[in-house]
């Protein structure tokens, strides 16, 4: 199957030939159909599996007719990257239809943002709080609004966006089509379908694709020798990126600190960083300037790297959602990848979980050569020691320096700003060139 039989828009099959696709995704010949005929959607999808062009594709058809110079689709996001993807990737494949599309998020002025709404665009994508900011100052319209998008419902909800979301779809016309999509369905997503959704068309790719598409392993270590393992491991591995994930932003900042002090290339993101440092971390990793990076959970959302070819947990995720997550971004599409999982007996419990997900049990091990009698190092005590529970992944977030202009911030904006990251990582950290690459 090509893209010929969804009879899109000439314009918009020439955009998708000059990005390259060839054969849709399995979520892209589910969803083109139904979403062209108009129908609302809820579509169960992580992100990886081509679910923008699902959506992308027919908004851009659909906009090849009617007017011009206003607002006519809408699509919310969690995050400014993500955000930023989308506007991207529809960009690419909008190319030729010379439809416009503009990004709303916080953190930045807000100034060049009404200035790209005053001059016309019939697409926003947006993430919740600063789209609330331009409704109040009157800069954005969405009386016109034909199609909206939910994309990563369940993130937002674990950002605290439901009161926002709510809000801003009440400003929208009661007629329109609404695609709703998910990676997981927990019972609030559930209800927000049963709010926005009209008599919507499921479509689900198998929940499990980009897991299937990954290889996974545990490695068993004791708590103190996680680094040393992890050295040890990227020796053995042939890597283009690597993704690391941690508990606490502190263990991503020390994490990080070490792998630069032993020559790789490394990154951390920070929830609090600048947008100037944030988008610098997030395009360096991108371009390959960076071979690693070491992000939490929540800094991690929205990273869409095409070349993540192992996604390691240092610490294994508080939630089976949050391991499926964090290896849905490598694996992506067609390719396969690698997701290694650093364990200690404390996580019994996890790995059951995630085995029971997964319906298998996911291979033990061992690391050739690797010393896992080794002492704890001397001084490195954060590290020897087991991980405090964390808190509640759903519990409201504590109340944060605001963005810059945005007053106190909504407790939306202040999740897109979450208080595990507040501190920026040292200029120490910076990583320097790996020897004899
Ligand atoms: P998404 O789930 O939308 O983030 O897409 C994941 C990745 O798959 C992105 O890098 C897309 O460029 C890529 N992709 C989407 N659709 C296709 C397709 N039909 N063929 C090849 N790659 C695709």
């Amino acid at each position: 199957m090509n893209f010929d039989s969804f009879n899109l828009h000439p314009r918009v099959a020439a955009g998708i030939r000059q990005v390259g696709y060839v054969s849709p995704t399995p979520i892209q010949k589910q969803a083109i159909p139904v979403v062209m005929q108009g129908r609302d959607v809820m579509g169960l999808a992580q992100t990886g599996t081509g679910k923008t062009a699902a959506f992308g594709l027919p908004i851009l058809h659909r906009l090849m007719d009617g007017p011009r110079g206003h607002v006519r689709a809408l699509i919310l996001a969690p995050t400014r990257e993500l955000a930023e993807q989308i506007n991207d990737a529809i960009s690419d494949m909008g190319r030729q239809t010379g439809l416009r599309s503009v990004t709303i998020y916080g953190g930045v002025n807000i100034n060049p943002q009404i200035q790209k709404l005053r001059a016309g665009a019939e697409i926003v994508v947006a993430c919740p709080g600063r789209l609330l900011d331009h409704l109040g100052q009157g800069t954005i319209d969405l009386s016109r609004v034909e199609v909206a998008v939910l994309d990563e419902a369940d993130r937002m909800f674990d950002m605290g966006f439901l009161p926002d979301i709510r809000r801003i779809v009440k400003q929208l016309p009661t007629k329109r089509q609404t695609l709703l999509f998910s990676a997981t369905m927990p019972d609030d997503v559930r209800q927000l379908t049963r709010e926005v959704l009209r008599d919507p068309v499921t479509v689900q790719i198998g929940h499990m694709a980009p897991v299937q598409t990954v290889s996974h392993a545990l490695y068993p270590v004791p708590q103190h020798l996680k680094t040393a393992l992890l050295l040890e491991l990227l020796k053995s591995i042939h890597m283009e990126s690597v993704l690391v994930f941690t508990r606490t932003k502190h263990r991503a900042r020390r994490v990080a600190q070490q792998l630069s002090k032993a020559g790789y290339e490394t990154t951390s993101l920070q929830g609090n960083l600048s947008q100037n440092r944030r988008r610098a971390a997030m395009e360096g990793f991108r371009n390959g300037s960076y071979q690693i990076m070491v992000a939490t959970d929540i800094a991690a959302r929205g990273i869409d790297v095409e070349q993540i070819s192992h996604v390691i947990n240092y610490d294994i995720p508080d939630t089976v959602d949050a391991y499926t997550h964090r290896i849905g971004r490598t694996g992506r599409a067609a390719k396969t990848g690698d997701a290694f999982t650093l364990i200690t007996r404390e996580d019994d419990e996890m790995v059951r979980a995630v085995e029971a997900k997964l319906k298998t049990r996911i291979e033990r091990r061992i690391l050739d050569g690797f010393d896992y009698n080794a002492p704890a190092p001397a001084r490195d005590t954060e590290f020897a020691r087991p991980l405090r529970p964390q808190a509640p992944r759903r519990q409201a977030p504590r109340a944060q320096t605001p963005f810059a202009g945005q007053g106190q911030g909504t407790p939306a904006q202040r999740a897109n700003n979450p208080p595990d990251e507040a501190r920026p990582p040292s200029p120490r950290y910076r990583p320097r060139r790996q020897q004899g690459r």
